[in-house]
C-alpha cells in the first residue's frame, strides 16, 4: 500500500469527515480542510488517535484567496497533493420562480467555482508526480434533477461535467477523475427535510435506507486507491438504487 498525501474539503462534519478517516486508515496523510478550524481539529484528533497523520487548514471556497492559502500551507506541510477530494457543497434551495441572485451565485461558487479553483491548485504537483486521483462529489439531483434545487442541481451537474472535461484532458499524465452521486446520505444537510420528505424518500429507495457517511467514503477510498486506476471519467452512483 503507498501512502500519499490527500486534501478532502469539507472534512468537518458528514461525508468529507468520513472520507478523511477512511482515505486517513488506508495509509494516506490526510489535509483536512473547511471553515471552522475547530471542528477540523476534532477530526483531526480522531485520526491521529488511530495513528494516523492529520492537518487541519483553513479553508473558505467563496474566495480564491483562501483557496490559494490553504493548498500553499498543505503542501509545505504535507508534500506534494495526489488525491483530491472535491467533497465541500451547500444548498440554498428554493423554487426558480423565486430565486435570489445570491443563492444561484453562493451555492455556483462554493460547488462549482470552488471545486475547480481546488483542481487548478494540484494539477501541476500531480502532473511532475505523474500519479494524481482526483474525486468529485457531485450528487444523484446533478443526474435526475430537482424542483426546488435549480441552483444545487446545475453545480452538481456542472461537477460532472467538469469530470469528463478533464478527465479527457489529464488521463495521459495518469491522473484519474472521477465523480461520485451519492443519493440521501444521513447528514446536516439533509437533517432540515421534513419526516414527511424522508418517508417519501425512503420509498424509492431499493435497499430501503437511507445512505451513511462511511457508504460514500467507501467509494471515495476505492476510487483513490491504486486498483482504480483504469477507471476515470466514471459517475459512480453511491444511491441504494434510488436513480439508476
Ligand atoms: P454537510 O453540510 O454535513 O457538510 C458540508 C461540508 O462542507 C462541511 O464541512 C462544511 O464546513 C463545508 N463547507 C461548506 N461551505 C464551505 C465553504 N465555503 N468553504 C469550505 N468548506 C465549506 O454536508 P454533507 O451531507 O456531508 O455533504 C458533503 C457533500 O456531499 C456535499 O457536496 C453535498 O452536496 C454532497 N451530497 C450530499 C448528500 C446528502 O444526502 N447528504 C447527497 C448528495 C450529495
Amino acid at each position: 500500500m503507498s501512502s500519499r498525501t490527500a486534501f478532502v474539503t469539507g472534512a468537518s462534519r458528514g461525508i468529507g469527515r468520513a472520507c478523511a478517516l477512511s482515505l486517513a486508515a488506508a495509509g494516506h496523510k490526510v489535509v483536512l480542510a473547511a471553515r471552522d478550524l475547530q471542528k477540523l481539529e476534532s477530526a483531526a484528533e480522531e485520526i491521529r488517535a488511530a495513528g494516523g497523520t492529520a492537518i487541519p487548514v483553513s479553508l473558505d471556497l467563496s474566495s480564491e484567496e483562501s483557496i490559494k492559502q490553504a493548498f500553499a500551507q498543505a503542501v509545505q506541510q504535507a508534500g506534494p497533493i495526489t488525491i483530491l477530494v472535491n467533497n465541500a457543497g451547500i444548498t440554498k434551495d428554493g423554487l426558480a420562480l423565486r430565486m435570489k441572485r445570491d443563492d444561484w451565485e453562493s451555492v455556483l461558487q462554493t460547488n462549482l467555482t470552488g471545486s475547480f479553483l481546488c483542481i487548478q491548485q494540484v494539477m501541476q504537483g500531480m502532473m511532475k508526480e505523474r500519479w494524481g486521483r482526483i474525486i468529485n462529489v457531485a450528487s444523484v439531483v446533478g443526474e435526475s434533477g430537482n424542483p426546488g434545487q435549480a441552483n444545487y442541481v446545475a453545480s452538481k451537474a456542472g461537477l460532472i461535467g467538469l469530470t469528463k472535461s478533464l478527465a479527457q484532458e489529464l488521463g495521459s499524465r495518469n491522473i484519474t477523475v472521477n465523480a461520485i452521486t451519492p443519493g440521501f446520505v444521513d447528514t446536516d444537510m439533509t437533517a432540515v427535510l421534513s419526516e414527511e420528505v424522508r418517508q417519501k424518500m425512503l420509498a424509492s429507495i431499493p435497499l430501503k435506507r437511507f445512505g451513511k457517511p462511511e457508504d460514500i467514503a467507501g467509494a471515495v477510498r476505492f476510487l483513490a486507491s491504486e486498483d482504480a486506476g483504469y477507471i476515470t471519467g466514471a459517475i459512480l452512483k453511491v444511491n441504494g438504487g434510488m436513480y439508476m
